[in-house]
């Protein structure tokens, strides 16, 4: 690679990262904040129609700052769509835009510089991102409701649920994040939402899971079947007492 190549990827990698937290002076919340009550679809309705989806357009249109305006000024718009979101449709909304680049699992949002254009097409991108969202949202908690112990359930039945729930819930985090850049993240609040929806306390929650995972799961890298395995066994036994012998 010559160096102006080199110069250019470096160039490239940066403008994913967004000091966002310093870059305005609002501080929206972020997804991985959330509790499961304020994420979970079932108990924040979400009304939404093409009419709603045009009155959304509208109020982004002349949000969007000029094309060729400094880079904080696409900071401060990311900020602003997203307080208009929460408070518009509530808390959930932050989620909008945690895309693959952040870990998340949007798809069609990126970063300031490449997702913030010309007006009516970054709105659109906008909507798109939101329903994105969204649906991710509606997965996972249908996703927890199939995959909840039993009430009533044994020790070595919730076990088995539990190691079960590892395994199928970070397996559709890789594959909606792309096992991109901080995915565990998105990882480690999946699993702390499915566990508090279960009826566990959020603090006691993400103890277990960051316990669980140990800093095993890397950026860039998807795990093995055999790590996932590992760290579902690790949670259910810490949660438990009892690992999970029988014939599966
Ligand atoms: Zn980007």
């Amino acid at each position: 690679m010559t160096v102006l190549g080199l110069v250019g990827m470096i160039g490239q990698l940066f403008r994913h990262v967004s000091p966002r937290r310093y870059a305005t002076s609002i501080h929206p919340e972020r997804a991985r904040d959330l509790p499961w009550s304020a994420a979970d679809p079932g108990r924040n309705a979400f009304d939404w129609d093409d009419d709603e989806a045009a009155r959304l357009t509208a109020l982004v249109v002349p949000m969007v700052p000029p094309i060729g305006a400094e880079r904080m000024a696409g900071f401060r718009f990311i900020d602003e769509v997203t307080v208009l979101l929460v408070s518009r449709y509530g808390r959930w909304a932050c989620g909008w835009d945690h895309s693959n680049h952040h870990g998340g699992p949007v798809e069609t949002w990126c970063c300031d510089s490449h997702s913030v254009g010309e007006a009516a097409e970054t709105a659109e991108r906008v909507v798109t991102c939101l329903l994105e969202w969204r649906d991710w949202l509606e997965d996972m908690a249908e996703r927890f409701e199939q995959l909840a112990p039993l009430p009533g359930a044994d020790a070595e039945d919730r076990s088995w649920h539990l190691e079960r729930a590892v395994t199928r819930l970070v397996t559709a985090v890789v594959n909606s994040t792309h096992a991109e850049s901080s995915w565990y993240g998105t990882c480690e609040t999946t699993l702390t939402w499915f566990l508090t929806s279960t009826g566990l306390g959020p603090d006691e929650a993400r103890k277990a899971v960051e316990a669980a995972i140990g800093g095993r799961f890397r950026s860039h890298i998807a795990p093995a079947p055999t790590l996932v395995d590992t760290v579902g066994e690790d949670l259910a036994i810490s949660l438990t007492g009892r690992g999970f012998y029988r014939e599966r």
